[in-house]
């Protein structure tokens, strides 16, 4: 099983406040970067590391330093809610961007922007918040390692549908998601319920 659901009590308490209705955009980006750190938090768990000798002001000891640094990916626009979570976690995080759209002719996900850097020696988290059809999650993954070479990907997101879940499995197994809840269903028109909306329009007042 490659998905994991955050289970802690500060998750479903800031997930709570993001699914309501009400909850305007200044308080929505700032539940998404508090709940955003305990996704990147489960996505780097293990990340490699390695031992280092260090000097306290007591005595030289043992100790450990990241040794795997990240990118990260925002899928956009709403990705880019994520993205702080990331940084402020990991200051040494180099960013790559990828737009993806629908083809109205294919139905297919395009990407209709790209700017990826070189991964090597890094993990990359592709950040995409709603895994709804997976369409999208599943097309930037596979950008990702058609045009670099990182370590190992993970996919990030608040809240994923079964649908879009079984997409990403489907497609590429060995890719672990994170996500901060796991919802009932998708809609006819492709929303997640109970979900939260549309997180781009929510996370930039474009409703
Ligand atoms: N994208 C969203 O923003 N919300 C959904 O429910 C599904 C996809």
């Amino acid at each position: 099983m490659t998905l994991t659901v955050l289970d802690h009590p500060l998750a479903h308490g800031l997930l709570s406040r993001l699914r309501e209705r009400g909850t305007e955009p200044a308080e929505f980006r700032s539940l998404t970067r508090r709940l955003g750190w305990l996704l990147v938090i489960e996505a780097t768990r293990d990340l490699l590391a390695e031992r280092v000798s260090i000097e306290t002001p007591m005595e030289e000891t043992k100790a450990v330093r990241i040794a795997e640094p990240l990118v990260a990916i925002p899928v956009l626009r709403a990705g880019l809610g994520l993205l702080d979570a990331v940084t402020d976690l990991f200051p040494d995080t180099i960013v790559g961007y990828l737009g993806l759209e629908r083809d109205e002719e294919t139905l297919e996900p395009r990407d209709y922007y790209a700017k990826l850097p070189r991964m090597d020696g890094r993990r990359a988290l592709v950040l995409d918040p709603m895994l709804a059809t997976g369409g999208s999650g599943s097309a930037a993954i596979a950008h990702v390692k058609a045009r670099a070479k990182p370590t190992a990907i993970s996919f990030v997101c608040i809240v994923a549908a079964p649908e879009g879940v079984a997409k990403l499995e489907a497609d590429h197994p060995e890719v672990p998601i994170v996500a901060g809840a796991l919802d009932r269903e998708l809609n006819d028109v492709g929303f997640i319920l109970p979900g939260l909306g549309d997180f781009g329009d929510r996370l930039h007042g474009t409703v």
